[in-house]
């Protein structure tokens, strides 16, 4: 069950386009990287200038496509959306970046998985609007340049770490979103709540938002699952004990931890000792891809204090075994 897991679904499309925050002052939480951005928004506005380039980081889910869209909206451009895989050859590149009217937004998705190729033909069009294309090949090959409208770049990664360094130095504003914290979350939920018609208890969403691992694309998610717990099973209104009961019944915990997120644990508890494992041995060993638990997982449990990072791997906490209600191995003398 990947209700919990930050993956898009396809079912996800249609309602995260619905419930996307369409102004700063729908975007909750993430306080200090949006007042920043308000100021450069404002500023590229008065000026007449492109938005200079963003790189958005940050585990999936957290609204980095929502930041990119507002963006577009609050600067009053267009925006044109891709992902780093989806763009195989410079020439699908090219396509994009000479559509591009000027001030508008190439958002593109998962930028650390951009080919090399196409990453430094990405380069002169960041910094001097231009596009370098060679046209024939042997000895009649010919350089030319194509200038291009100034545009802003966003991009977005899991982790900025992934990047090679001559990306990331091209883009002049970096900024990492969080995880949110509870009380952000159920404004998400209650906001969600209204647009899709369902009824919230204040209690029900509180109990949501401790539950989706900080991360409003679960908070919605599991919002939507519940909505059907409550027509089927209730009054179509969810209530605590609806969200209590259907939460738990969904495989989500108190802690907010899901099926993948107890198995990775139980694994370095019991097949490992508590660690230090490598993060490749975990992922043979739960069957999972190891960038999903570097990016999805890792985050969320090392936050919350359940895993620890050492130079010889991944660590089982005090945490961890309490949570487990196993007993740590005695800590070793001198
Ligand atoms: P990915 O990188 O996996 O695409 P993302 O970080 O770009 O994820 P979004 O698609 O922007 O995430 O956000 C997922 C959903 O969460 C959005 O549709 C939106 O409904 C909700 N959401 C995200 N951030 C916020 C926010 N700050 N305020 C309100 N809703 C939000």
């Amino acid at each position: 069950d990947d209700t919990l897991s930050g993956d898009v679904q396809p079912e996800d499309i249609r309602l995260e386009v619905s419930l996307r925050p369409r102004s700063f002052d729908e975007y909750v939480g993430q306080g200090a990287v949006v007042e920043k951005l308000k100021v450069y928004v404002a500023a590229a506005k008065s000026r007449g200038d492109a938005l200079d380039h963003c790189l958005f980081s940050g585990p999936p889910g957290l609204g980095k496509t929502s930041l990119a869209h507002l963006i577009a909206n609050e600067l009053g451009v267009g925006i044109h959306v891709t992902s780093g895989p989806a763009l195989e050859r410079k020439g699908d590149l090219a396509g994009l970046l000479t559509n591009l009217n000027e001030r508008d937004i190439l958002f593109i998705d998962e930028i650390h998985r951009l080919n090399a190729a196409v990453e430094e033909y990405l380069y002169p069009a960041m910094e001097d609007f231009r596009l370098d294309i060679t046209i024939d090949t042997g000895p009649a090959a010919r350089a030319m340049k194509i200038d291009l409208p100034p545009f802003t770049l966003v991009g977005a990664t899991t982790r900025t770490g992934l990047l090679t360094s001559p990306l990331r130095d091209r883009f002049q504003i970096q900024e990492r979103l969080e995880y949110y914290e509870p009380k952000f979350l159920e404004q998400i939920l209650d906001r969600s709540a209204r647009i899709l018609g369902v009824p919230l208890d204040r209690a029900a969403s509180r109990e949501i938002s401790t539950r989706s691992r900080g991360t409003p694309r679960i908070a919605n998610r599991l919002l939507r699952r519940l909505r059907d717990f409550a027509q089927v099973e209730g009054n179509g209104r969810i209530t605590y004990d609806l969200a209590h009961d259907s939460l738990s019944r969904l495989g989500v915990d108190a802690s907010g931890l899901d099926a993948m997120d107890r198995k990775i644990l139980l694994t370095i508890l019991e097949k490992f000792g508590g660690g230090p494992v490598g993060v490749e041995t975990i992922a043979a060993s739960v069957g999972e891809q190891r960038d999903t638990i570097e990016d999805v997982y890792e985050p969320f449990l090392m936050q919350e204090g359940f895993l620890m990072r050492t130079p010889r791997g991944r660590t089982a906490t005090l945490r961890t075994y309490q949570y487990f209600k196993k007993t740590p191995p005695p800590t070793p003398q001198g």
